[in-house]
């Protein structure tokens, strides 16, 4: 039916009129049939570029051994295969070649998490066909579609621009230049280079100001951009500052612990006469032992847990350092219409100043560009500005028929809305006279009309305010259209105001329980909103604000001094009638008050503050791809709620990796010290090298992994938030992992001599010593799941199956170990009596005692705030 020609790559679409896109591509301005884009889309293919190469299984597993402890485990595997001490070489082997499965395997999860929080960010296109507006995958975008430009949207395709109004569009992502370039949708030479081509607009790029449409030209790899996947709302797959830290304390342990191994072998040499080879292997030992080379490991897969449970809440991180970031926020700036509130909008009472209420039923019409349309079910389907939708239900029922009314008076000219001058307006064509309808906050259409006393209208506007509605004020005016032009240069002014519309849009239930779970964990909830300063004080205080007051607006934040700014902005929860430039603002004062930001925002204008806040939380559902692309946490269902719930969540994943950190340094540091007491004392070692190989073979990866798996500790969100700079090692608990190391020392030494002194044979109590070392650290792990808290309870016994799990499956390697004949044959084990069990447990269980004690004693000095139900 249509014969598009296959060279539309090679068009020089800018040199050409829009009408001659139009006729070459074989479409229409009110878009291509629903037909017509199927046969386009098979015939061309979908809009997404080839995927970008992969890295091959084998590149992903080789990436397993680039770590400087790896590199160490493998230099020690070296030496001793060439001294021909085979059992070493096999266990260290063993430990790298599981270490390197463990996190090949903990990778690809983490890669597949990503995977899909990349499709749930999925970019959409509106486009238009068969005359209506849709919403589409921006994958289904075909030549000859004619897309819709709105402020704040990602093209998805290079575009020959049919209409524009106001249309600016940032190209930075294809020139690197910034600042948005005039789209006119003129004919330009066919010499001009890509920033001055004023009639294309190309894909990948962002809508800065204005609307338009245009006609899809290039879709997919013949793009300008070529490589679509860039307009695939990015995850960035960075490193954390944490994760920067670990590896900057990882190297810094490796040099430690290798001067340590030297040390403790020239010692053993030279005090006590040990042979070479026998204290170099000690080092070995002691050394592999020391080396805590499963954290990397368990911090990805403790991220990517934490990832996908974030996404499962709905809240999709962009940028994984924002996992941290979360936990430690002090103050949450959020919008309220549709985030605090339900935006389920209905229109509750009308004042009328002028005409009938039917001529403001047209007029509230003709000025919106939402849609309902009733569903089979007979359920309402809305697409656009909830509250233009009310607007057009309140239409419906004085018995008008928006949709009919809006295609017999097509727009002429229009100034869409935009949150800085807080109106829109419209121009039409009604039976040969030119009517203008205007439809905003009240400040900003009131003052434009005539003919009424604008004190008492304002009054009006705030007696309604004060009750928590939402308002809008509707004007007209007939206008002669030759000589009428209208843009921001050229305002609406002389109108007529038709009156007042009220709108009820309640606070969400679960935003409040949010709000108070906020305020028990000590952050701050901010309430910051275009709507009308008593609007927004009304629901500031159902929602349990604190302070509301009558809110702040942002005049008054305007006649302030910078230090009076900055006060306000930390003493103040509700800000009205701002604009997106005193976010920024505000999120500067309150960042330099020492507070950490987390800030909400969706349009276009929104990007330079939710860059500055500490975490950009986009909306995901009504939010611009501009606003989603400047943020690190997009929220899938626009809810409060979300927000509070990943705090908890960023809490929780902090908590777990200092956990992990936690188990891990007191074990290693015991495995080892045990090797360099027994040296430096000229002690018979009470475990041997290959022992110790195996000890540190089956708990590095198994028990401290149990703890990635972790539930919330009670109280996660009835403490103060986690300074951000602090150090990595929480306050006070240097001291715990000391009197936990020294503990496991003493108690592993004090079996192997007690039972020497006995008569045991050495192989014996070596066993002995191994099995006692192992207990220490299954019992310790029971206490180390929870930082603060007991762990004498029932959820601290059986709140993570991931532990006793793990505790059985080393008791099992650990019976192996001592029981199985090849076992005996390569570690040099030996059977152990019932007796020889109970002393071990006896001797290890006190451990529990240490570190429960010292949780108590830290509790009583460092009281924390009680919590209620801190599930928000
Ligand atoms: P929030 O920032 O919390 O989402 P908001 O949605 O109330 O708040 P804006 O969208 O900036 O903030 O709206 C500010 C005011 O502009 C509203 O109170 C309303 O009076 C008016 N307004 C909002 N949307 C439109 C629209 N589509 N057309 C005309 N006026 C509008």
């Amino acid at each position: 039916m249509f014969a598009v020609e296959k060279d539309t790559d090679r068009v020089q679409w800018h040199a050409h009129s829009a009408e001659k896109a139009i006729e070459h591509l074989d479409t229409r301005h009110d878009g291509l049939t629903h037909d017509e884009a199927a046969d386009r889309l098979k015939q061309y293919g979908r809009n997404v570029a080839a995927a970008p190469a992969q890295r091959g299984w084998l590149a992903r597993l080789a990436a397993q051994f680039h770590n400087i402890l790896i590199y160490v485990l493998i230099g020690a595997a070296l030496v001793t295969a060439a001294l021909g001490h085979w059992i070493d070489t096999a266990v260290i082997a063993l430990v790298v070649i599981i270490n390197a499965l463990i996190g090949f395997i903990q990778e690809g999860k983490a890669e597949s998490a990503m995977d899909a929080i990349r499709s749930m960010l999925a970019p959409e296109a509106m486009v238009r066909r068969n005359g209506q507006r849709e919403t589409i995958s921006a994958t289904e975008v075909v030549p000859g579609d004619i897309l819709i430009l709105e402020p704040g949207g990602r093209i998805s395709a290079d575009v020959r621009i049919a209409t524009a109004r106001g249309l600016s569009i940032d190209e930075s992502a294809l020139t690197g230049e910034s600042v948005p370039v005039e789209k006119t949708g003129a004919q330009v030479d066919s010499e001009a280079a890509l920033g001055d081509r004023h009639g294309m607009a190309y894909a990948g790029t962002l809508v800065a100001t204005g609307e338009g449409t245009g006609i899809v030209v290039a879709t997919a790899d013949r793009t300008e951009l070529g490589q679509v996947t860039e307009m695939l709302a990015s995850v960035e797959n960075v490193t954390t500052p944490l994760l920067r830290r670990l590896n900057r304390l990882g190297k810094q342990l490796s040099v430690i612990i290798l001067a340590v191994s030297a040390i403790t072998a020239v010692a053993g040499v030279v005090l006590h006469g040990f042979s070479a080879v026998e204290m170099f292997m000690a080092a070995v030992g002691l050394a592999v032992a020391a080396i805590p080379e499963g954290l990397p490991a368990i911090m990805t897969i403790t991220l990517a847990l934490g990832v996908q449970r974030l996404a499962r809440r709905n809240a999709i991180i962009r940028r994984l350092p924002a996992v941290e970031t979360l936990g430690s926020i002090t103050v949450i700036c959020s919008d309220k219409t549709g985030t605090l509130t339900r935006n389920e909008m209905t229109v509750q009472e009308v004042a009328i100043a002028n005409g009938s209420e039917q001529r403001l039923g047209e007029a509230v019409s003709l000025c919106s560009d939402a849609t309902v349309s009733v569903n089979k079910d007979d359920s309402l389907k809305i697409s656009g500005d909830p509250m233009e939708a009310a607007l057009l239900v309140y239409a419906q029922t004085l018995g008008l028929e928006p949709n009919a009314l809006r295609q017999a008076h097509p727009r002429l000219e229009g100034i869409p809305f935009d949150s800085t001058h807080r109106y829109m307006a419209s121009l039409h064509d009604i039976n040969g006279e030119h009517r203008l309808v205007v439809k905003g906050a009240p400040e900003a259409v009131v003052p434009r009309c005539q003919g009424i006393d604008e004190d008492e209208w304002h009054r009006k506007a705030e007696a309604m305010a004060e009750r928590g509605l939402r308002l809008l004020a509707v004007a007209e005016r007939i206008v002669s259209h030759d000589d009428f032009k209208m843009d921001l240069d050229h305002q609406p002014e002389d109108l007529t105001l038709l009156g007042l519309v009220a709108i009820i849009d309640p606070p969400r239930e679960e935003a409040i329980k949010a709000v108070a779970a906020c305020r028990r964990a000590g952050i701050r909830v901010k309430m910051i909103t275009g709507d009308h300063a008593h609007t927004a004080a009304a629901i500031g205080q159902q929602l349990g604000l604190e302070d509301t007051g009558r809110g702040v607006t942002g005049a008054e934040l305007d006649a302030l001094s910078d230090a009076d700014f900055s006060a306000k902005a930390g003493q103040a929860s509700v800000f009205a009638r701002v604009s997106p430039a005193h976010k920024l603002r505000l999120v500067k004062a309150l960042q330099a008050n020492g507070e950490i930001v987390a800030m909400t925002g969706d349009g276009v204008n929104d990007a330079p503050a939710l860059k500055r806040a500490d975490v950009g939380v986009a909306m995901g559902q009504q939010g611009t791809d501009a606003a989603r692309e400047a943020s690190e946490v997009v929220l899938a269902d626009d809810n409060f709620a979300t927000i509070a719930a990943a705090i908890r969540e960023g809490r929780v994943i902090y908590d777990n990796i200092v956990k992990s950190i936690l188990f891990m340094l007191p074990t290693n540091a015991a495995q080892s010290l045990i090797l360099v007491a027994a040296v430096f004392i000229g002690l018979t070692l009470p475990i041997t090298p290959p022992q110790i190989l195996w000890v540190n073979m089956i708990t590095a990866v198994t028990l401290a992994l149990a703890l990635a798996f972790e539930p919330a500790e009670e109280g996660v969100m009835g403490r103060a938030p986690r300074a951000a700079d602090g150090p990595l090692i929480p306050k006070g608990m240097g001291s715990r992992l000391i009197l936990v190391a020294c503990t496991m020392v003493i108690g592993t030494m004090a079996i192997f001599l007690w039972e020497r002194s006995q008569g045991a044979e050495l192989a014996e109590a070596r066993t002995l010593a191994v099995n006692t070392l192992v207990l220490f650290e299954v019992w310790y792990l029971f206490s180390a799941r929870r930082l603060h808290q007991s762990s004498f309870n029932l959820s601290g016994v059986l709140g993570n199956r991931y532990v006793p799990m793990a505790g059985v499956f080393i008791i099992l390697a650990q019976i192996a170990f001592t029981y199985a004949p090849p076992m005996q044959f390569l570690f040099d084990t030996h059977s152990l009596g019932v007796r020889e069990w109970i002393l071990a447990i006896l001797v290890s269980l006190p451990v529990i005692a240490v570190a429960e004690g010292h949780k108590w004693w830290q509790r009583k000095r460092l009281p924390m705030p009680k919590s209620g139900n801190e599930q928000p």
